[in-house]
């Protein structure tokens, strides 16, 4: 940018709420699926079906809202938006237009306040799928599964103040068990409104919308793209039109979608099959029941009561699953940062190859604190330990019943570490040579080789008595 301009961002997201059944009708909202096995009348359009809310969603809304600061309409309303596509079998969206569930929230980053303009709830549109052959199918799916839409007041002017902003949402939904959070599988998606203000004259600029942006990465150069854009268009003398843009990911573009519609362009009017939303005391008070520690209070209380580092916490706090994990592992071993530092380096490493949760793998925290223990008591090496977890966190075995099993225990037999360290002094005549010759080097190489004989069964430093104790014995 030259310095002339500032950007002007404001997000619209949409968060997937994980309820068990959809908006307006009971079809499962879970993810996945047959194409087209999770529809029924109601969520398909069918003419003379009725909806009727789904109170789950209701609680989840309300859940993110007090998150959120804002203040709770006690008489929200359901809206038709109108428009044709082949994804809206309705050829009408359900949201809430005029009278949205929250309004003028907030949430605050380091040093600046975020506003949030509403929160309203809203169903999900079904997904095309554009064959080789050219067709395109359409899967019903997900159509009808809730949404909470949060709008927020064009207050960012940053890239890093979008994605950090975005980083915290995540979390109050992730925290709050009502969304995976997860932009990739489209759970948790953005659409960035951007415009340029003169810095000079003060005047506000025109503002465009930009949609399909599935990662935080592609976030940051939709923004960046879009501002040299804006930016080139006005010192050239060209108008900025708003319009809807669309975001290649392969190409680093953004293309026109459609003109900017207005809201008259959706002819919206009141739900007329659905009664107003009322929440009541009684709604509020589950709402409040099922609200669930932050991650910033976690965060502090791991640091306050198991004396981590910031960064520590950071990495175990994550997600919730990770953050149980920990807790309820150092409460079986009482040795809160060995529990830290295990699942901090290797259960990462195994989250990040396997893709998934601490929650969806084997790896039980009873589990977890049995290994730990027998690395403790010296009944397993560190390198035996690696190998145990990888296997509990992917399979359902019994880690110290495997472990006996199969011969993992630790060997201090001396003896036996004796006749590995002969056998790889036997086998190695060259470096062996090279040895005894002042290449102390060399060393590590025949150390490594008895660990390997051994498994990974000896500990390292009985490994290297051996070997020094029989190089001696021959020189
Ligand atoms: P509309 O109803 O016309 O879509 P909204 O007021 O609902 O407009 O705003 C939609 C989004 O656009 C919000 O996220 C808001 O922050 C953002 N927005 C509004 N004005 C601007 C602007 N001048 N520059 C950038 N974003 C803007
Ligand atoms: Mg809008
Ligand atoms: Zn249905």
């Amino acid at each position: 940018m030259t310095g002339q301009f500032e950007a002007m961002i404001g997000l619209e997201v949409h968060v997937e709420l994980k309820t068990r059944t959809k908006m307006f009708c009971s079809c499962s909202a879970a993810f996945g699926g047959e194409p087209n096995t999770r529809i029924c009348p109601v969520c398909t359009g069918q003419p003379g079906a009725l909806p009727a809310v789904n109170r789950e969603a209701v609680l989840f809304g309300l859940v993110l809202s007090r998150e959120l600061s804002g203040r709770i309409r006690p008489v929200s309303r359901f809206d038709r938006k109108n428009y044709f596509y082949p994804d809206n079998p309705k050829s009408y969206q359900i949201t809430q237009h005029y009278r949205p569930l929250m309004e003028n929230g907030w949430l605050d980053l380091p040093g600046k306040r975020i506003r949030i303009h509403e929160l309203h709830l809203e169903e999900d549109a079904g997904k095309l799928y554009h064959t080789e052959d050219g067709r395109t199918l359409v899967d019903l799916n997900r159509a009808g599964v809730p949404l909470a839409e949060i709008v927020t007041e064009p207050d960012f002017s940053t890239a890093d103040e979008v994605t950090a902003f975005l980083e915290r949402l995540r979390d109050v939904a992730v925290y709050s068990g009502v969304s995976d959070g997860r932009m990739q599988e489209g759970s948790l998606r953005v659409d960035v409104n951007l415009s340029l203000r003169d810095l000079r004259t003060g005047e506000p600029g025109v503002r465009t919308e930009m949609k399909n942006l599935n990662s935080f990465t592609e976030i940051r150069h939709a923004i960046a793209h879009e501002t040299l854009r804006q930016e080139e268009l006005i010192l050239s003398g060209q108008p900025v039109l708003q319009e809807t843009r669309r975001w290649d990911e392969a190409l680093g573009q953004s293309f026109v979608m459609r003109g900017k519609e207005e809201a008259a362009d959706y002819r919206y009017f009141p739900e007329p099959d659905l009664y107003p939303l009322v929440v009541t005391d009684t709604l509020l008070r589950e709402a409040e029941a099922l609200r669930k520690e932050q991650r910033p209070e976690k965060e502090a209380r791991f640091m306050k009561d198991f004396g981590l580092s910031a960064y520590t916490a950071g990495v175990l706090t994550e997600d919730p699953g990770t953050a149980a994990l920990f807790e309820r592992t150092q409460a079986l071993t009482g040795d809160p940062k060995g529990a830290a530092n295990v699942i901090g380096t290797e259960i990462l490493r195994l989250l990040k190859e396997t893709g998934t949760l601490p929650g969806e793998s084997f790896l039980t925290p009873e589990k977890l604190s049995t290994i730990l223990k027998m690395n403790k008591e010296g009944s397993i090496t560190g390198a035996v330990m690696k190998e145990l977890l990888a296997l509990t966190y992917r399979e359902d075995v019994d880690p110290s019943e495997y472990a006996r099993e199969k011969g993992l225990l630790t060997v201090s037999d001396e003896s036996l570490v004796g006749e590995w360290a002969d056998q790889v002094i036997r086998e190695n005549p060259g470096p062996v040579r090279e040895y005894l010759g002042g290449k102390e080097k060399v060393l590590m190489f025949l150390l490594g080789q008895v660990m390997k004989l051994s498994k990974g069964r000896v500990k390292p430093d009985d490994a290297k008595a051996a070997i020094i104790t029989k190089l001696k014995e021959i020189s």
